[in-house]
């Protein structure tokens, strides 16, 4: 494209400057001097002249021509020439030279609009013959041999594979679904979170199959030029056509596919254009061909419903974040390609990862063997695997900050406080390790591990979660009193805080308040004001909003306060076991909280 403007620049620059060129000789065509003619004349060896301004087209008595030009204008040269009766010819003033230069000043600005002209011709035809400028669609075309992906290589999205395996079927043998009469599906949208396996899924169609696959993105469609996109999907389909059946990807759709007329500012036209493209497509085949259209968005809620109506996407596909079994899937199906060492337990890391996109989970595996091939290792070990998971949830290790003895002392209580309390109190996720080594924005970290994945929490886990959040803070002023808590236990404050009111305003777990919702539910984390200024609760209710929150976190603070001082000695003694590991293990606080000598870490718990 920008090869092709280019060309057309040295064209148009090097036109002009042969324009300019002849122009210079045909204007500065004077071959006689001022002089010289003055004394032709008075040698009365001129018969006629025809004066143009300062131009003097000359013609002798032997009738030869030529042109002269007077210096500076020369009134005398009239009478001069009378007396010698030499015939004086005026001419129509600059008559042919004016159109001339009007056409010389004017033509680069032709020969701009000429080129611009044609390019949108180019453009709007998306004519793939002559120059091919922006039309040519973008998609990425893999042959059929090429597409390697099955279902084999995805896991955790378990539902969607089912939704869309049937697809495969049609692709492969559209005459058995066509016979009855059937329409064959055009376009599926595939809804989820990004790394969910989307791309993956819509390739793994293609590949189960066995047709090509055609793929581009959203936002590949939307240019400066008003008409690029459309042409571009005119192009895209025109080649899907030729190797149909195939499928076509689209990702990201929600680039081109937003409801339309809600466009701010410019560009939308452009992309209105595109989707009514796409639409005109999808309407023009019959499903016959075997064209069949995928797309991934993450925002299928802004979506013009004219692509999701029936025949168009009117097939949508929930691809949702993997849960424990799918990570641990997930997870195997990466390690298929790195060596792994006996260790490694997929199913604990998966433990360790909720949350986890697959593609974070194949960047997972990915950061542990690179960590190990630094380290010169021969197989991944539990030990990288750890680094790596604690470095992407956690943020890097940052040894570098400098802390004094007290401080690391102080943290190692707090952390410790989380820890016991979080042990003892009932129906709490188990601590699966602590640690005083900073990380990003914390200072030290208590990890709890769920068992399961959480989908909904009952009261019994939430209470004891707040007890566990102001363990930290307690352990501290038990330790040092009052006036020495630091603020580290801010963020403790903040999560125990929201967690509370939400309890009361949302969940219904308040006896005073009953099961009604005090809230919006979508404004989770400053109830303060939502609450107060809403004009449909009393003052009262307010107030008893505010008493009931402070009530059940009174009475799970005083709870940590209790088992903190039931259990001291294990306070004091983990803190030694901090301040000597700097991590200690799900084994080691076994041990602690059992009152036995801690034991040394071993294999990937070591750090
Ligand atoms: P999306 O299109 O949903 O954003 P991708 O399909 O591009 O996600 O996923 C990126 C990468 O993450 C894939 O190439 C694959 O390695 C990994 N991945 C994502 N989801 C899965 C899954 N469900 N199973 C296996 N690997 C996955
Ligand atoms: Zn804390």
């Amino acid at each position: 494209m920008v090869k092709n403007l280019t060309f057309w620049f040295f064209v148009s620059v090097i036109l002009m400057s042969l324009i300019q060129i002849l122009n210079i000789y045909t204007t500065n065509n004077s071959n006689i001097n001022y002089s010289t003619f003055l004394s032709e004349v008075n040698q009365n060896k001129i018969l006629e002249t025809q004066i143009n301004g300062k131009k003097i087209e000359v013609t002798r008595k032997d009738m030869t021509k030529y042109i002269t030009y007077m210096p500076v204008y020369d009134s005398q040269l009239l009478n001069m020439l009378l007396e010698k009766n030499i015939v004086i010819i005026g001419v129509t003033p600059d008559s042919q030279n004016f159109l001339i230069s009007v056409f010389f000043s004017w033509f680069p600005i032709f020969l701009i609009a000429g080129i611009w002209i044609f390019l949108m011709k180019q453009v709007q035809n998306g004519s793939r013959k002559g120059a091919l400028f922006f039309s040519k669609s973008k998609a990425k075309m893999l042959s059929k041999n090429k597409v390697k992906t099955t279902f084999l290589d995805i896991a955790g999205c378990k539902e969607a594979k089912e939704d869309v395996s049937e697809i495969v079927e049609y692709l492969r043998e559209p005459q058995r679904f066509q016979k009855l009469g059937g329409k064959i599906p055009k376009g599926i949208l595939l809804v989820g979170p990004p790394g969910t396996g989307k791309t993956l899924l819509a390739k793994a169609i293609a590949g189960e199959a066995n047709v090509p696959f055609f793929t581009i993105s959203g936002s590949d469609f939307v240019e400066m030029f008003v008409g690029v996109g459309a042409s571009r999907v005119r192009d895209m389909f025109e080649n899907a056509r030729k190797y149909a059946p195939c499928i076509i990807f689209i990702d990201e759709i929600d680039a081109v596919g937003r409801q339309r007329g809600t466009g701010v500012g410019g560009g939308h036209d452009e992309r209105e254009q595109t989707l009514n493209q796409i639409l005109v497509e999808m309407d023009g085949f019959e499903g016959n061909e075997g064209i069949i259209l995928v797309a991934a968005t993450n925002r299928p809620d802004v979506l013009d419903p004219a692509l999701l109506r029936p025949g168009r996407f009117d097939r949508q596909v929930v691809v949702s974040l993997p849960d424990l079994v799918g990570r641990e899937e997930i997870l195997k199906i990466h390690m298929r390609k790195i060596s792994i060492a006996n260790d490694v337990i997929p199913i604990v890391i998966a433990r360790g990862t909720p949350g986890f996109s697959g593609a974070d989970l194949a960047n997972l595996v990915n950061e542990s063997a690179l960590l190990a091939a630094r380290c010169n290792k021969i197989a991944v070990t539990m030990l990288e695997f750890e680094k790596s998971k604690d470095k992407i949830t956690m943020g890097s290790e940052r040894r570098s900050i400098v802390m004094t003895d007290n401080q690391r002392e102080s943290i190692a209580y707090h952390e410790s406080g989380h820890a016991i309390v979080g042990r003892l109190v009932p129906g709490h996720d188990p601590v699966h390790k602590v640690t005083i080594i900073p990380r990003g924005k914390s200072l030290g970290v208590t990890l709890f591990l769920p068992k399961h994945d959480i989908f909904s929490a009952n009261r019994q886990k939430l209470e004891s979660q707040i007890s566990t959040l102001y363990g930290g803070r307690l352990a501290e002023e038990i330790i040092y009193g009052l006036d020495q808590v630091s603020t580290g236990a801010c963020n403790d404050i903040k999560t125990a805080t929201n967690l509370a009111r939400r309890m009361v305003t949302q969940w219904g777990f308040s006896d005073k308040l009953g099961p009604l919702l005090y809230t919006e539910e979508d404004k989770e984390f400053f109830l303060d004001r939502s609450v107060s200024q809403n004009k449909y609760f009393s003052d009262k209710t307010i107030q008893d909003i505010d008493e009931e929150i402070k009530l059940l976190i009174d009475i799970n603070y005083q709870r940590a306060k209790k088992i903190l001082h039931e259990n001291i000695d294990i306070l004091h003694a983990m803190k030694d076991a901090l301040i000597k590991y700097e991590t200690i293990n799900s084994l080691q606080i076994d041990d602690l909280m059992s009152r036995k000598l801690v034991r040394d870490p071993e294999g990937w718990h070591l750090r």
